[in-house]
């Protein structure tokens, strides 16, 4: 266990971003509608996740931290297969392989809960009672505490936690129905409402991606040949930096792809603005047999069926909506 429990950190426990981005989703698939983080020392210290999903059972919680962590690795044979595979059900295991990580939930309104803890590859799963709302919390410390070798990977306070920060955002705009909460060394960076209406969302897109961005941006909502494109377009004129202000979402996933990136560039170029960054904010909604997203499982990567198609779609569709805001 402690072999394969190594080897899949490795995988999933790249920096502190990997790991809030694991936490975050373990709390979504639990239903989560309310998300707080709170990060110190841009997460080498601390990360911690607090959500109001539907919790864990006392006599599961040992198991979420240990569990399927024999099942998959057997011998070298099987790395290959682990690699394309994914490691569903290695992220608790792995992060407490290199740190030190309580879990704290309870299933129910008492106020009662449980908690179990590990500290590195000794796993003590000590289970104790605690006082915890319904939901559960993630508290991890002292990242990499033993393994100085990959600590040594790590970048500054400041770089980390931007990168904790643009996984939030990317986040927050793929889950408007959900609130999310941030905070950094006890300020507050983040506190999103949820809200799906027109307004609440372009509240939200105004808070991740600055007020100027919403103030220079188009709505557009494209719908063609059963693919449908959504989302806010912004001249990118308003700022020096748009570079991180490029959010693409395939079927509520976001995803970096050459196809997309390709069409947005060009759409760009060919209207507005010559060698200078788009800043968007897009949904390309289209059927699920048509897009395969299973790529890469940590990568962001999808396969379009016809990425012809999208691509003349998407094209097509912000050139139209581009040439509609030239002065
Ligand atoms: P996976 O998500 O692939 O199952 P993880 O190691 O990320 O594997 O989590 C292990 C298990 O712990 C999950 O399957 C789930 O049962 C439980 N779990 C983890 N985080 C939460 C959470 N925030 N709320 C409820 N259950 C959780
Ligand atoms: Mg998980």
């Amino acid at each position: 266990p402690r072999l394969a429990n190594q080897i899949a950190a490795g995988e999933v426990v790249e920096r502190p971003a990997s790991v809030v981005k694991e936490l975050l989703e373990n709390s979504l698939d639990a239903g989560a509608t309310r998300l707080e983080v709170d990060i110190d020392n841009g997460g080498i210290k601390r990360m911690k996740v607090h959500d109001n999903g539907k919790g864990i059972e006392r006599e599961d919680l040992p198991m979420a931290l240990a569990r399927h962590a024999t099942s998959k690795i057997h011998a070298l044979e099987d790395l290959e297969a682990v690699a394309t595979l994914g490691f569903r059900g290695e992220a608790l295991a792995s992060i407490s392989s290199v740190a030190r990580l309580s879990l704290t939930s309870s299933r129910d309104e008492s106020g009662k809960g449980w908690q179990v803890s590990a500290e590195g590859r000794d796993m003590q799963a000590q289970l104790a009672p605690a006082a915890h709302p319904r939901g559960t919390t993630v508290d991890v410390r002292d990242l990499f505490f033993n393994t100085p070798a990959r600590r040594k990977f790590l970048r500054t306070e400041k770089t980390e936690f931007n990168r904790i920060d643009d996984t939030i955002k990317r986040l927050a705009l793929s889950r408007f129905d959900v609130s999310i909460s941030l905070r950094h060394n006890g300020k507050g960076v983040h506190n999103l409402r949820a809200g799906s209406g027109r307004v609440e969302m372009e509240r939200r897109v105004a808070q991740v991606c600055g007020p100027a961005f919403m103030q220079n941006a188009l709505h557009i909502d494209v719908e063609r040949s059963g693919l449908r494109l959504w989302g806010w377009v912004a001249e990118p004129a308003f700022s020096r930096s748009q570079a991180d202000l490029q959010f693409f979402y395939v079927n509520g996933r976001a995803i970096r792809d050459k196809v997309v990136s390709h069409a947005v560039r060009r759409a760009y170029a060919d209207v507005l603005y010559h060698g200078r960054h788009p800043a968007f904010v897009l949904y390309l909604e289209l059927d699920p047999a048509s897009v395969d997203v299973n790529v890469h499982p940590t990568k962001h990567e999808v396969r379009f069926r016809d990425g012809r198609l999208v691509h003349d779609f998407l094209f097509g569709s912000l050139h139209r909506a581009l040439a509609d805001v030239r002065p």
